[in-house]
Formats: structure tokens, sequence, C-alpha cells
């Protein structure tokens, strides 16, 4: 399949990025699919209420079809129409958080196919704040369903060149709308039974919305890899954003993690690997591998969740093997990275 890429600036979606945005959205309605830009990361989108749509989708990523799709709408009218009953919860939510990095799980009403759902009664709903996004789901018929635009397993694309890599063949078209502003996924949040759950973790954070909700459960396989319970997020369970390479968490006072750190990568130096660390702005000359990566300050914990994905992908863009990454804390958005990192590693981590 030959995949067109177009480029559109978020910020000025003149008449000729208009004009792409319709023909993206033709491709959408006629049953193709078109990774586009969100503010969190890229998503790749087909129509969500076309069950052929979506097995492309699952199609093109190599993705396991027990694994639903995020509908993404434009506004609520839209919702109501692939919902039955909008809790109470929900309205409260999307009035402070929507459109945004936000995704709720509530009942799907009959329109709503199987495929989309992973042959789930329940449907994921999310409204993107961003702007190219916003537009192209209008242009679509207003349903647009999306996982994120790699291929199953790697990282998150966080910029569209990652989104060539993975697809360039596989899809209609790719719109390069730039790097994306949040860099992890959306929180997902289970509105289906009794007390509100955290199904994964992101920008949106438990503390933000325990403060509109009151009482808010989190789902104990998000940071646990040894909870023998299936995560209520089918996707969760898949190994996931993993690098090509092999990484290891390192928790510790900072001394002794440079110190520990240094050790292994002078061991893997010597059997002919190419060593990759993942440091902050603080500790970034602490360590002697190939490739440093700086993932931000450790004030600035939205710096480290935008960078993440990206750093991973530089990694395998520059062949290392061998990686180790410092720990952050599992607060805050922190909870999101601590999520990701510990799946990229396959929670392998060392506690000194
Ligand atoms: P992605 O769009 O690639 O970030 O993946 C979507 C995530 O949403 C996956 O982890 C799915 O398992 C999860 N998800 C989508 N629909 C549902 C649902 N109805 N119930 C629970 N999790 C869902
Ligand atoms: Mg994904």
């Amino acid at each position: 399949m030959n995949t067109i890429v177009e480029v559109i600036d978020e910020n000025n979606i003149d008449g000729k990025a208009l004009e792409t945005i319709k023909k993206a959205g033709e491709i959408i309605k006629n049953g193709g699919i078109v990774a586009f830009p969100t503010e969190t990361v890229y998503g790749l989108g087909g129509d969500g209420l076309n069950p052929e749509s979506s097995k492309k989708i699952y199609a093109a990523k190599g993705r396991p079809s027990d694994n639903p799709l995020i509908i993404h709408v434009a506004d609520m009218d839209a919702v109501e129409k692939i919902v039955r009953d909008i809790p109470e919860a929900a309205y409260k939510l999307a009035e402070e958080y929507w459109p945004g990095p936000l995704t709720m799980i509530m009942n799907k009403s009959e329109v709503v196919p199987y495929e989309t759902t992973g042959g789930l009664d329940t449907v994921a709903i999310r409204m993107p704040s961003n702007k190219i996004a916003a537009e192209l789901i209008r242009q679509s018929g207003g349903y647009i369903a999306a996982p994120s635009a790699n291929l199953s397993g790697r990282p998150s694309p966080t910029q569209a060149k990652y989104c060539i890599e993975d697809l360039d063949g596989r899809v209609d078209m790719i719109i390069d709308g730039g790097p994306v502003g949040i860099g992890l996924e959306s929180t997902i949040i289970d509105l289906t039974s009794g007390t509100p759950m955290i199904l994964r973790p992101g920008y949106i954070t438990r503390e933000n919305l325990a403060d509109l909700l009151g009482n808010v459960d989190v789902d104990k396989t998000i940071l646990d890899a040894s909870s023998k319970v299936a995560p209520k997020a089918p996707g969760m369970k898949y190994r996931h954003y993993a690098p090509k390479g092999d990484l290891t968490i390192v928790e510790g006072e900072p001394g002794d993690v440079s110190k520990y750190i240094n050790a292994e990568i002078s061991k893997a130096k010597d059997l002919g690997k190419k060593t990759g660390v993942i440091a902050t702005k603080e500790t970034e000359k602490m360590y002697k591998a190939d490739s440093v990566k700086i993932a931000g300050s450790r004030d600035d914990e939205e710096e480290i969740a935008r960078n993440l994905f990206t750093l991973l992908r530089e990694f395998d863009d520059e062949d290392v093997n061998v990686m180790f990454s410092e720990s952050f804390n599992d607060t805050g958005i922190g909870q999101a990275i601590m999520n990701r990192l510990l799946k990229a590693a396959g929670h392998k981590v060392i506690r000194l």
C-alpha cells in the first residue's frame, strides 16, 4: 500500500491544511486508516463504528484483537449515541478534563461493534484537544477508533517520523503535526462498576481525579508485576513500549545507583555491547555509558513524561543493546512514568 504523508501546523490550520484533513476524513469514512497527532501520542484512526476499519487497525499494528480501541469524539452528542446511560461522574469529568488526555470507560450502546471493543460490552472514549485531531474527527463522521500509531509492543510514537518507521506501507495516510505535547497515553478511568477505577495512569493523575470524584481506586496491576490478577484494561497485560535492547531500572540513592550502573556498563562494554543510561539533568555527568540521555529535571515530571518514549526510540536508532534507567517517584505523573518504564523494562528492577 502507498502511504501518503502530509505535514500540517496545528497552530495554523489554513485552507490547504483543511483540505488535507478533509481528504483524511474521506479516507476514514471510506474504511481506510490514518495516523494523526493528538496531544498525548500519535494515534492510528479508523471509523470506530465500522467493524472492517477496526480489523484493519489491528492488522496494521499487529495488535491482538482482544485489546480494545479507544473511540475519539469531538462533542458530547457523539458520546450520547455510543453509550448506554452516561453516569453523572462522566459529565463531571468531561466538564473538567475534556477535551484532554482522559479516557472514560462506559457501557456501550448497540451501534458500537465488538470489533472495536475487543468483544467487550464497554467502550473507551476520549475527546482529544489537539486541533488537527478534533477537525479530523469532525471530518470523518464523528467517531475515530484509534490506538497508538506504533507496531504492537513498541514505544508509542511522539513524532510522525516514528509512525513512518513503524507503519509506512501499512496505512493509507500519516499526518505529521509535529512533536506531541504530553508524550504518554491518556489516563484511563473505568466508570462502569461502583467506585471509579484508574486502569492506566497518565498525565491526569489519581490526585486530580480524586479531587473531583472523591473515592478513586487504582488497578493494582499498574505498578505491580507480581499480581496474579489480570489487568482490567486488556492492553495492559501485553509487553509494551519495549526498546530492542535490554533495559533494567535501578532504584536507590543517586551515588549508589550510578556506582552500580557504571560497574554493569563496564562489564557490558567488555562484552562488546553498546550501552545506554536514562539519567536526569541532576545526574547526567555521573555516568560512563556510550549514550547518556537526559529524561529531564527531577523537578519537572512533565518534561520526563514528554521525553520517555522518544528516548527509548533513540536507543533503538543508535543500536544500544544494554540500557539502565534511574527510577522515579510513583506519585502524580510519576505513576504514569513508572508504569511505562516498568513495562519497557519487562519489570526488571534492581533495588539497592
Ligand atoms: P492504546 O490506544 O494503544 O493506548 O490502547 C488503548 C488502551 O485502552 C488499551 O490498554 C486497552 O486495553 C484500553 N481499553 C480500551 N477499551 C477498553 C475497555 N472497554 N475496557 C477496558 N480497557 C479498555
Ligand atoms: Mg498503544
